[in-house]
């Protein structure tokens, strides 16, 4: 049976409180025992991100990410109710005989990864569940079964997308009859394709707040490559000084929070400090004009 068209369903975005996200993609990387990753995670609550970022895929089989986090909110289970978990499905890894990663949103492997994931985080139910990559060979009403059938059971909350087209998105949501509520995309300095192919245009039109990951470019800011990261990270400098900002990375944040769509930055770092300078970010105001160098730094030209 086919859901609403997304034009259908306007509804109050359950992200309209969230500032941030703290992303866990990292995790391993951070070398946190559970006492130490818990101590982390307080702190970022304390500075008001209360919405965390995981995926199945997240880290390896045997230290994931998300069993690290879960092994972490364990030692104190109260935080559960407080925060927003994000997880996503849908990416299968090299594993056994089978040499290449593949992309699989099918019934089995939907209900597979949450059934994970939920062990995984020691929890009963995931707020948000996305699907972390389009599928070429998605069946959108299988899709919206499954995400029903999730819903009843009161596994998972709300649903959405990663890194959808505008055409993928429209797909999906006019078989699932809940309101997907976000396309979490890459939005950076560095790649402005969510700006320019209708990602943003539809977040804003279907007043879908988007989640932004690699606001820093992956940390490429700190360990520019190519001319046009040299580009971006002298008029970051530059637009740093006049706003009288911290440091470039808080400049790169208000640059993504700056645009209509109301991107709502996932932190990738593990440093508490970093964390604060990027939640600080929010207060940082740029003029048109400050934010028109930026983009026309990474492009190599001005507008026509
Ligand atoms: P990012 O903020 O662009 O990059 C974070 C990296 O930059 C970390 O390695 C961090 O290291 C480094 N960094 C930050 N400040 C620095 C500084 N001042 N000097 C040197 N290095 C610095 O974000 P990201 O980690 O790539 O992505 C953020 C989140 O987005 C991830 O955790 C994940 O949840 C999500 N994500 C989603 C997708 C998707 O397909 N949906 C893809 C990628 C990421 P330190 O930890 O040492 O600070």
């Amino acid at each position: 049976m086919m859901g609403k068209t997304s034009q259908e369903i306007v509804m109050a975005h359950p992200f309209e409180q969230i500032d941030f996200f703290q992303g866990y993609w990292r995790t391993e990387s951070w070398g946190m025992d559970a006492q130490a990753l818990l101590a982390f995670t307080k702190q970022h609550m304390e500075l008001g991100i209360y919405a965390v970022d995981h995926a199945w895929i997240y880290g390896a089989r045997d230290s994931s990410c998300e069993a690290l986090f879960g092994d972490a909110m364990a030692l104190d289970p109260s935080i559960r109710q407080q925060l927003h978990i994000v997880s996503k499905c849908g990416i299968v890894p090299p594993s056994g005989n089978c040499d290449i990663a593949y992309y699989d949103s099918s019934r089995e492997e939907i209900l597979r990864s949450v059934e994970e994931s939920l062990t995984r985080l020691k929890t009963d139910y995931i707020d948000t569940l996305l699907l972390h990559r389009p599928d070429l060979l998605l069946n959108p009403a299988e899709v919206a079964e499954v995400f029903e059938q999730l819903h009843a059971q009161g596994k998972v909350r709300y649903f959405g997308v990663s890194n959808y087209a505008p055409h993928e998105f429209d797909l999906l949501q006019q078989y699932v009859d809940q309101p997907l509520i976000t396309n979490q995309v890459e939005i950076n300095l560095g790649n402005m394709y969510a700006l320019e192919d209708g990602t943003l245009a539809q977040a804003q039109t279907l007043q879908r707040r988007p989640m932004a990951w690699s606001c820093l470019m992956g940390g490429r800011l700190f360990n520019p490559e190519s001319e046009q990261d040299h580009r971006i990270v002298a008029a970051l400098h530059q637009v740093k000084e006049e706003v009288g900002a911290n440091n470039i990375e808080q400049v790169a944040m208000s640059w993504v929070q700056a645009h209509p769509a109301r991107p709502i930055p996932i932190i990738g770092s593990g440093k508490i400090e970093r964390v604060r300078d990027a939640v600080e970010s929010k207060n940082i105001k740029l003029s048109r004009e400050q934010w028109y160098r930026l983009w026309g730094a990474s492009k190599g030209h001005g507008v026509a």
